[in-house]
């Protein structure tokens, strides 16, 4: 590692990969600081690869701005990479009268975001489309989609590079202390490197991190709290063409199917709360709940069709009590610290939002 650089980004995940191209494209010197051996090996291989609309989230949120920023960057992006997508579509669906006020609200929901392109299907014209479906009305997104989440941070990867970027693996951060005009940063490994600006994208670890950068208070450091997501994977043929997601529920989107680039159907994430941020074995015991959950809109799932696949964690936060719902982008303006930002809370829609995340860093830091 060189003695100076002008920015380090901790982490190697699709956010931190996004981060770190955008600091490079402005013509900066970056590193980016990985502690696993690969980059991409944490959250950002364990989501359901989906480019969300942006329909759910709060009006003016970080998550409703940079999701629907991103899915267009994003798109822009594959297909200036070859890095494969495809616009499946996707179906939230209400399978009960009851839900039909969250199917609505959603709706709302959406065009408060700018999402102008959803259409709303009575059973039948869902139906329709999707022969095996249950419900008592659909909304249909057009543009939600799904994406090769690994193709996309190597092609992430080598912008960063073809920039003059670098990455170096099997190096975590460990301690940051603020030196004159810069921040000493050591790596566990006891090396030592002086950076202007430090981005944290470290993920599920970025608050526990955090706690080791002297001079930053603990008021602007979040509680990490970890909502595991288990899936399991359909045996023979995916039933639908199409996302099919039921209305959302609390901390997640509700066990949905997703589809994966080769047509294999999987199902989940549901929300399990953990205490550990490595709790990723798949709970096999929440496979009764996910035939009845999955039976509300796809009654013909065959018993004994689904396959324990693989579990993520979302990086949720809380701030003493309060827990947040938004993405958490904290530069000297909140906390003080010149020269850091920290990314905290960055869960879904984060894959969707990378790049535009990386373009409010890269602006965030455009003066520094
Ligand atoms: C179950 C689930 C499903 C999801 N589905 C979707 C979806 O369909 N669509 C969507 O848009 N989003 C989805 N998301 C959200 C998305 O996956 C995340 O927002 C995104 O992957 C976060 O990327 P990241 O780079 O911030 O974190 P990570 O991918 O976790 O990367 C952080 C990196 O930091 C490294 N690191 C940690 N500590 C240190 C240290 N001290 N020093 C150096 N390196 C360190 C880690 O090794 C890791 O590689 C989902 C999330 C989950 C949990």
């Amino acid at each position: 590692m060189s003695e100076q650089v002008e920015c380090v980004v901790v982490g190697a995940g699709v956010v931190g990969l996004a981060v770190a191209r955008a600091l490079a494209m402005q013509g900066r010197e970056v590193l980016v600081l990985e502690a696993a051996p690969a980059i991409g090996t944490g959250t950002s291989s364990r989501s359901s690869e989906v480019v969300h609309a942006g329909i759910y989230y709060a009006t003016d949120s970080l998550k409703a701005q940079l999701c629907v920023r991103g899915r267009a960057l994003l798109v822009a992006f594959c297909d200036r990479h070859g890095v494969e997508h495809r616009r499946t579509g996707k179906l939230i669906v209400a399978t009960s009268a009851s839900q039909l006020p969250a199917l609505e609200a959603a709706n709302l929901q959406a065009q408060a975001n700018g999402v102008r392109d959803l259409q709303w299907l009575d059973a039948a014209q869902a139906r329709a489309l999707e022969p095996a479906l249950a419900c008592e009305a659909a909304l249909l997104s057009p543009s939600t989609g799904i994406v090769d989440s690994h193709g996309l941070m190597l092609a992430l990867q080598g912008d960063v590079e073809r920039h003059g970027g670098f990455l170096v693996t099997n190096t975590a951060l460990a301690h940051v202390q603020q030196a004159k005009n810069a921040l000493t940063l050591r790596a566990a490994d006891g090396t030592q490197v002086q950076a202007r600006i430090l981005v944290n994208a470290a993920g599920l670890s970025a608050p526990l991190l955090a706690q080791h950068f002297e001079g930053l208070a603990p008021e602007h450091i979040p509680t990490p709290r970890y909502a595991k997501g288990n899936y399991f994977s359909l045996s023979g043929r995916a039933p639908f063409s199409r996302l099919i997601y039921p209305v959302p529920e609390a901390a997640g989107l509700g066990v949905h199917l997703t589809l994966d680039l080769g047509g294999q159907a999987r199902f989940g994430p549901d929300v399990q709360w953990v205490d550990a941020p490595d709790d990723l074995a798949v709970d096999v015991r929440r496979g009764d709940a996910f035939y009845a959950e999955i039976r509300k809109y796809w009654p013909a799932l065959p018993d004994n069709s689904l396959a324990p696949a693989y579990a993520g964690i979302r990086p949720k936060i809380a701030f003493g009590a309060s827990v947040c719902s938004d993405f958490v982008i904290q530069g000297p303006q909140v906390h003080g610290v010149a020269g850091l930002v920290n990314l905290f809370g960055i869960e879904s829609p984060g894959l969707t939002s990378a790049l535009a995340i990386g373009e409010h860093v890269a602006v965030l830091c455009k003066s520094w």
